[in-house]
């Protein structure tokens, strides 16, 4: 069971994103050599919790032979109304007063 801080609700804390890129076992070992199966990314073959979960579908290796990549996503900001009055100026800001041009005399 993993560890999880105390008295996390998990609201503004960053959210971790595991994924497994490119397969790194060696296929060459009984030869003496480095050579990688070529499989890209890892996929899933059976669903969380079962053993099939971390096998790859494509190369049938071990999830741990694939390159780990953590992508750390930040929590989004508090979500806070703003007063009355600056949403309005926002609202103006947003759609300024179109310019004002001088009436042309075209019919002189
Ligand atoms: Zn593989």
């Amino acid at each position: 069971m993993a560890a999880q801080p105390r008295g996390s609700r998990g609201r503004g804390r960053p959210v971790i994103l595991v994924m497994y890129a490119a397969c790194m076992r060696n296929h060459a070992i009984p030869l003496g050599s480095y050579a990688v199966d070529g499989c890209g990314e890892f996929l899933p073959t059976g669903v969380d919790g079962t053993p099939e979960a971390v096998l790859c579908a494509a190369c049938n290796c071990h999830r741990n032979f694939h390159q780990r990549v953590e992508m750390e996503i930040p929590p989004p900001p508090p979500r806070r109304r703003a007063p009355r009055a600056a949403r309005r100026a926002n609202l103006a800001a947003d759609f300024p007063p179109p310019p004002t041009t001088p009436p042309q005399a075209r019919w002189n």
